[in-house]
């Protein structure tokens, strides 16, 4: 059962149903891997031509996909707090740099650990560093970066100090994540069921794939380009030889079957000791990734499909047969109230989100758009999403100037290229506009009857400094 929340706010809390008194019991271990910046069109099992993901094809092809699954915005911080609370990004408030998860909010962790679940968190970017909260619940909570310590201790700033100059992007934190699990793996109580929550950051620019990774899908290359410096190098811009972008998307596709190998190697690691047995495994990422599909390059720009479309396979054999396929739109809101109700958790947080394991399961639920929201370039991006309809309002500018909303007919206009005007007489948008705006109105409202605010994040100017580094704190002049 959901605790009550006042009528007013039920748009934006849809109905989570009671998880079935069978899977209750049976408690099974929940393995939940973020892959940090991974469309779902550069992999095999949504339909890409190059062998970039074997074992996410393989878990795809005995579990269940999920063909059109958003994020609630284009960037990491407020995707993973999305991801943690099952909450729209109005909501858990995580908009901005320098801010903190509002310890009232429940996370996914803290809710599992109250269930008597062991839970473990590993994770390999500098935004899910506890920090910023999101390493709430976890009894285990670990830092897979080599520049930047989970636990900034005074010792760890002052070896940090003496270590060479890094950075986030240069960092190749995959085969380390696996190695921390695998250290896990034997202090881990064995007497209570566990959930793993693995954040895979090497996808994330700048694609730097190490031997054989790096000339997998591009061999004959021969041009000067390489992945490195992918935001802020002169050469990478909208105009740039085809030629080297095309490279540039081969290191990209490196990047990630690099990255499917590692996770290949945790699964592996995992049931060779016994630990995949009545467990669910859930893969999805924080946000896409843009190639200058709408004249930008990276993500936390726009909230066209290339950055907000995520991948969504859930494996758990026994429970979910196995090779379906579901093309309603589910939200990364959604993943939440699913483990939850997978984990027989009855007395649930408010959420946005719904549990997902009917449409698992083969059944049917209602269409429920997805909100989305980015603040960027000093303005608040809104959208609203379905299958067929993307309205997007794009705020104000600086000036004041209110820029026009606008329509996408996805069924028509997969790439987003043709919008259709608000008020110039297609019902379909104005409706949208105004279907975005109560979401919108009901998200905000469900944060002032939540009673919560983040809070500032105690930011350490090295953790600032690395940020930076990543692109993440920018002066809007560095912004293209
Ligand atoms: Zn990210």
């Amino acid at each position: 059962m959901q605790r009550l929340v006042p009528l007013a706010l039920a748009a934006a809390v849809a109905a989570t149903s009671v998880s079935c008194g069978e899977e209750a019991e049976r408690r099974p271990n929940i393995v939940l891997v973020s892959i940090d910046s991974l469309r779902p069109d550069h992999l095999g099992c949504y339909g890409y031509g190059r062998e970039t993901s074997p074992e996410l094809d393989r878990l795809a092809a005995e579990g269940v996909r999920f063909e059109s699954a958003v994020s609630t915005s284009s960037w990491t911080l407020p995707a993973h707090a999305a991801l943690f609370t099952g909450l729209y990004d109005s909501t858990h408030g995580l908009f901005d740099n320098g801010l903190r998860l509002a310890p009232e909010h429940r996370t996914l962790a803290e809710e599992l650990q109250s269930a008597g679940y062991h839970t473990a968190g590993f994770f390999g970017g500098p935004y899910l560093h506890p920090t910023f909260g999101l390493g709430d619940g976890f009894d285990v909570y670990r830092s897979c970066m080599t520049t930047v310590p989970a636990e900034l201790s005074e010792e760890d700033l002052r070896r940090e100090s003496r270590a060479p100059e890094g950075r986030s992007h240069d960092d190749i934190t995959g085969p380390r994540t696996a190695d921390e699990v695998e250290r896990w793996t034997s202090e881990r109580p064995a007497d209570r069921p566990y959930f793993l929550f693995l954040h895979l950051w090497d996808v994330h620019y700048d694609f730097i794939p190490p031997a054989p990774y790096d000339r997998m899908f591009d061999p004959g290359y021969a041009g000067a380009l390489d992945g490195r410096d992918f935001m802020g190098r002169p050469e990478v811009h909208p105009g740039m030889a085809p030629r080297d972008l095309e490279h540039l998307l081969a290191l990209y596709d490196g990047e990630i079957r690099f990255t499917d190998d590692i996770l290949k190697r945790v699964l592996d690691s995992l049931r060779a000791k016994g630990m995949l047995e009545n467990t669910l495994v859930i893969v999805t990422a924080d946000h896409g990734e843009e190639f200058f599909e709408h004249g930008t390059k990276g993500h936390q720009k726009t909230l066209f499909d290339e950055v907000v479309k995520i991948p969504l396979v859930l494996h758990w054999p026994g429970t979910l047969e196995g090779g379906r396929v579901v093309s309603d739109q589910v939200r990364i809101v959604d993943v939440m109230p699913s483990v939850l109700a997978a984990a027989g958790v009855r007395e649930k947080p408010t959420m946005a989100g719904r549990d997902i394991l009917p449409l698992a399961r083969g059944q049917s639920l209602e269409p429920a758009p997805a909100l989305l929201e980015l603040r960027a370039d000093k303005r608040e991006f809104r959208a609203l999403r379905t299958n067929e309809l993307k309205v997007i309002r794009y705020g104000r500018r600086p000036d004041g100037r209110e820029l026009p909303s606008v329509g996408l007919d996805l069924a028509k206009d997969r790439p987003e290229r043709q919008p259709i005007g608000e008020g110039r007489g297609d019902a379909r948008v104005d409706e949208g506009l105004r279907r975005l705006d109560r979401t919108l109105e009901s998200a905000q409202a469900l944060r002032t009857w939540l009673g919560a605010k983040a809070t500032s994040a105690d930011m350490d100017p090295e953790l600032e400094r690395k940020l930076r580094e990543t692109g993440y704190l920018m002066d809007s002049e560095q912004r293209e």
